[in-house]
Formats: C-alpha cells, sequence, structure tokens
C-alpha cells in the first residue's frame, strides 16, 4: 500500500456515534459521514471556542487544512439538521493525542502522537517483546477488542503497523 496518509491529533473519541431524527424510518434515511477529525475540528472550534490557530496546532496540521475539515464538518452537521438525515461518526485520518500500549507481560506505557506517527512501536520498553497491542486511552486492560465502531480507516496503521 503506498497511499500517503496525513495523520490528524484527535484528543477527543465523541461518545456518541450516531444519531438519527426521530420520526424517520430507516429505510428512507439519508446519513451523512462526519468523519473524527471532522467531529475534533467542531469540538475546538464552536464548542471550546479556541482559535483557529489553537486548533491547527493541537491537531497538529496547517491553519489551511484545519479550516477545511472545520468547513467540511459544519456542512455536513448542516446538511444533516436541515435536510433531516442521520450522522454516523467514524473513520478518517486521526491518532489519539496519546496512546496507550501493553505487551503480553502486562507492561504498558504511553506513546505521544508526535512520536507514533512517525515510529509506531514495535516493542515493549521494559522486556523487548515485540508482542505488544494498543489500548484506549480511557480503557486501560481492555485491549483491542473493546475499540467499537469509532474505528474506520484511522487505525490501519495500528493494527497493520508494518505495512508501507
Ligand atoms: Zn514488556
Amino acid at each position: 500500500m503506498g497511499r500517503h496518509r496525513r495523520w490528524r491529533r484527535v484528543d477527543f473519541l465523541p461518545p456518541v456515534s450516531y444519531f438519527k431524527p426521530a420520526g424517520v424510518r430507516l429505510a428512507h434515511l439519508e446519513e451523512v459521514r462526519l468523519r473524527i477529525e471532522e467531529a475534533e475540528a467542531l469540538r475546538l472550534k464552536d464548542l471550546e471556542g479556541l482559535e483557529q490557530d489553537e486548533c491547527a496546532r493541537k491537531m497538529s496540521v496547517s491553519r489551511t487544512t484545519f479550516a477545511r475539515i472545520l468547513l467540511s464538518a459544519r456542512r455536513k452537521a448542516a446538511d444533516a439538521l436541515l435536510n433531516g438525515k442521520a450522522i454516523r461518526i467514524e473513520g478518517g485520518n486521526y491518532e489519539m493525542a496519546v496512546r496507550h500500549f501493553r505487551c503480553e507481560q502486562g507492561h504498558e506505557w504511553e506513546v505521544p502522537f508526535e512520536v507514533m506517527v512517525k515510529e509506531p512501536p514495535r516493542l515493549c520498553p521494559t522486556c523487548h517483546t515485540p508482542r505488544i497491542m494498543a489500548l484506549w486511552p480511557w480503557t486501560p486492560g481492555r485491549g483491542m477488542g473493546c475499540r467499537g465502531q469509532h474505528l474506520g480507516g484511522g487505525h490501519n496503521r495500528q493494527e497493520n503497523p508494518r505495512q508501507e
């Protein structure tokens, strides 16, 4: 896979990933797909009220890129609200700000985003076993099985760390 991906830093995953308008039958429902980094852009700019510069820095993207992500996010949210569509929040090119890892011996450690996108860990720093797995930041000890439907494309990197 020669596809080059640009990773956006995300501090937060929405607790609910699907919104559906009341009174519309599923068969007739159109769906808008909001990417995780788009949800993060809405959160930083519209919920936290940060300046665009700061939002861009937090997500590790240029100002122009942030503006584009935000515009796309707002357009999708407006489309869903005004046209009665469902919103599914998933996928995208993102990495969590801090990722927890655990090895088969039970050692746990953290890898910051900046390191993660350059060089995902291959060995436990304590016992040097390559048998390691990624954990969600807020569920240490539960392993990869609990990652839910937030996954999408952003995490292929985790599952196939060696692919080019
Ligand atoms: Zn270890």
